[in-house]
């Protein structure tokens, strides 16, 4: 955008000052363009009224020299239109006059001209005027720009971005061979950064990807004939958008995406400290026919937010199938939010059930969410709802709490025969929770419990993402007595070193591996070592979904002292344990 303000480091290409002079007579375009050479503007011609509209709608001058009396719309009438545009406004107009009255030149000015020269004039006279009203527009813009310009990056703020989609998708409009690409980026692990190492180290890591993004965009040089240029914006928080004129190819867009999520997700080196933090990016272009910015930056929003449901750390352009599964996951999280502390949530429990007498050890709580319209959500649904959110905190808590209360009420029910051990699943963004062991053990003090009484289930995947700080806090869960199973070992990526370096009590044999088990012998190997193993280190081995005779015998053979499964039991609710808990304190074969 020529005519915007320039010192606001938003706007990458930054040519000299532009005038677009708009007059019937060819002679005046010669004449103008030689008087004005030393001041190294840069010219462009048009010789009507409409011709210099239609130019208008592609580039946006620092300043029109108007002639008054032309053939078809006259001065006046182009003054008119231009005021009545919401971007054109802002041009100064120099009208060029003849011997019009001095009514006609109230008139001129009335429509919004900021000066006139009479013809003819001296290359001195109209050096002046021309310099004059350049000089004041200089000044004007410096002032504006600083309301325009977000005061951390430097880069332009949501008013000035606004003001750039609008200029180009006018363009867009008049110009079929014209396109842009508007791109929406937030930062992955912005919010971690800024809680964990204080705001100022945030502030530190906003303005270096401010200056990434920035270098990274330079070398795409646009190729438009009056490209306004890229401009990086930053919207607030860790909200950046980036406009790439004139680029609009999918291929094009795309490397440049690729780019960028390299530049970004390389570390940050902020005063002592290195911090990680990656990019998604959604991505729109103005060809799907958009109309307004607002229209573009909503979409562009849509797909980062796929693009982060999709794992982070990617781009995603967007398609209008997103716009209802965000309506959906928007909906869903809302009424999420409206059912924390309700009766919506619950537990179903199943018995974790010893291999050798059927006896029920313990009892594994799964959350369910009965919702009123759509009936039952699974967890594997609800659950990254709610830590995207950030509700599982308070979810978690009333879970836990209704889980320890069905277990002390089995312990008053049931006597010798109730459960050892009640086993709660935690999540992954758990794991930031400063305060996890706090509630925690206040949750087993409020119930009455021993903290030896509850199990908490952890991945070794959610491990790993934050490997360290993860460590210590389950070497502090496990030092207040509470034990430490590992859930699903064996589905996907699991290494054995993990079971001697983890601190744990418990291995959860995922039910891949227990299927698998009994379809070939190098799998039933595999398990017996892994049984073998996890024995070695003290570890109890507890085999999960059990559906079969075939590989309840098999588990047994193998010396699996512990399985959960359909065959032994179903989820069940927490009256339904008590009775079973009161009537033999056991499972017979094929209980369900
Ligand atoms: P998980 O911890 O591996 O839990 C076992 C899942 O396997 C449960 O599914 C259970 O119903 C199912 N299951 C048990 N026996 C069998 C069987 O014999 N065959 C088959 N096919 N499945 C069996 P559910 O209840 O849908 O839970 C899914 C996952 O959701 C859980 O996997 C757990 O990771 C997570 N989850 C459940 N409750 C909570 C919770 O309160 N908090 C958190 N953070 N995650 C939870
Ligand atoms: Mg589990």
């Amino acid at each position: 955008m020529i005519g915007a303000p320039r010192a606001d480091g938003a706007c990458i290409d930054t040519p000299g000052p532009h005038v677009l002079l708009i007059d019937d007579d060819p002679s005046i375009h010669a004449l103008v363009g030689a008087m004005l050479k030393p001041m190294h503007t840069r010219m462009s011609s048009a010789t009507s009224g409409e011709d210099g509209l239609a130019q208008l709608r592609l580039q946006t001058p620092d300043l029109i020299l108007l002639d008054n009396e032309m053939p078809g719309a006259n001065g006046l009438e182009v003054l008119h239109w231009l005021r009545a545009d919401p971007v054109l406004r802002v041009i100064p107009v120099i009208m060029e006059t003849g011997s019009e009255s001095n009514k006609t030149l109230s008139a001129c000015f009335a429509a919004g001209a900021v000066d006139y020269i009479r013809k003819p004039f001296t290359a001195a006279e109209l050096r002046a005027r021309v310099g004059s009203v350049l000089e004041r527009q200089r000044m004007l813009g410096e002032l504006t720009s600083a309301a325009r310009l977000d005061k951390l990056t430097g880069l332009a703020n949501r008013t000035l971005l606004m003001d750039r989609l609008t200029v180009a998708l006018a363009h867009a409009r008049v110009d079929p061979a014209y396109g842009f690409t508007l791109m929406f980026l937030d930062f992955d692990r912005f919010k971690l950064t800024n809680d964990s190492l204080g705001h100022d180290v945030g502030d530190m890591l906003l303005q270096s990807i401010a200056t990434r993004l920035q270098r990274n965009l330079r070398s795409t040089q646009s190729t438009a004939r009056e490209a306004p240029g890229n401009t990086v914006a930053r919207l607030g928080g860790d909200e950046f958008v980036v406009v790439l004129d004139d680029v609009f190819e999918p291929d094009i867009r795309n490397a440049i995406a690729d780019r960028l999520l390299n530049a970004l997700a390389a570390p940050y080196q902020l005063g002592t400290h290195t911090v990680q933090s990656s990019a998604s990016i959604g991505v729109v272009c103005s060809r799907d026919g958009y109309e307004t910015p607002e229209d573009m930056l909503r979409d562009a929003d849509i797909a980062m937010y796929e693009a982060k449901a999709r794992g982070k750390a990617c781009h995603v352009s967007f398609t209008t199938g997103m716009r209802d599964a965000v309506r959906d996951r928007i909906e869903t999280e809302n009424e999420l939010r409206d059912a924390i502390g309700t009766s919506q949530f619950f537990f179903m429990h199943q018995p974790i059930v010893s291999l050798d007498d059927r006896t029920i050890a313990g009892v594994e709580a799964l959350a369910r969410w009965q919702h009123p319209v759509r009936g039952a959500i699974s967890p594997a649904a609800f659950i990254p709802i709610a830590e995207e959110t950030g509700l599982i905190v308070p979810l978690s808590e009333q879970l836990l709490r209704e889980a320890c209360a069905a277990f002390m009420q089995w312990q008053r029910t049931a006597g010798v025969n109730a459960p050892s051990i009640i086993s709660v699943n935690l999540s992954q963004s758990q794991f930031s929770d400063a305060r996890l062991v706090e509630r925690t053990l206040q949750v087993v003090q409020d119930a009455g419990m021993r903290p030896s009484q509850l199990q908490l289930e952890v991945k070794e995947s959610q491990i790993m993402q934050q490997r360290s700080s993860a460590l210590v806090l389950l070497a502090e869960l496990r030092s207040h007595g509470i034990k430490l199973a590992m859930d699903n070992f064996g589905a996907g990526y699991s290494s054995l070193s993990c079971l001697q370096e983890f601190p744990l009590d418990v291995l959860k044999v995922d039910r891949s591996f227990v299927a698998n088990a009994c379809r070939g012998r190098d799998y039933a190997a595999l398990l017996h070592a892994v049984v073998t193993l996890a024995d070695n280190l003290g570890l109890r081995v507890v085999a999960e979904g059990i559906e079969t005779e075939e590989q309840l015998v098999l588990l047994q053979a193998l010396g699996c002292a512990y399985g959960q499964g359909f065959l032994l039991a179903e989820p069940m609710s927490a009256a339904d344990v008590g009775a079973l808990l009161s009537s033999h304190g056991g499972i017979s074969a094929g209980h369900r």
